[in-house]
């Protein structure tokens, strides 16, 4: 699976506080409101704000989507296994393979 990065308005994951510039995707489709979007360093799912501005995202909107998606869920849940597993020792690296 490629993944695709995008450079998004600064702004800091609302449960780690780390701040992020980027935003990698699936598709080369730049982020939006309203997107989600899971942090590469605690594997929160997060959803741009208006301003794109990272806020929690409510779980009730989470249960909608897996409802209706269950896919895209468990994408989103098998990318957030990979951050969980990912060696971060040398963080933050800029290399793609
Ligand atoms: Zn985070």
């Amino acid at each position: 699976m490629k993944l695709y990065e995008n450079e998004i308005p600064k702004s800091s994951c609302p449960y780690c506080k780390e701040v992020m510039d980027r935003a990698g995707g699936i598709d080369e489709v730049p982020p939006e409101p309203g997107m989600l979007t899971i942090c590469v360093f605690c594997a929160s799912l997060s959803q741009f704000d208006d301003d794109m501005q990272l806020v929690p995202l409510p779980r009730e909107l989470w249960e909608t989507i897996k409802a209706e998606d269950p896919e895209f869920a468990s994408q989103v849940e098998l990318g957030q296994k990979a951050i969980r597993m990912t060696d971060r020792r040398n963080y933050p690296s800029r290399t793609n393979e």
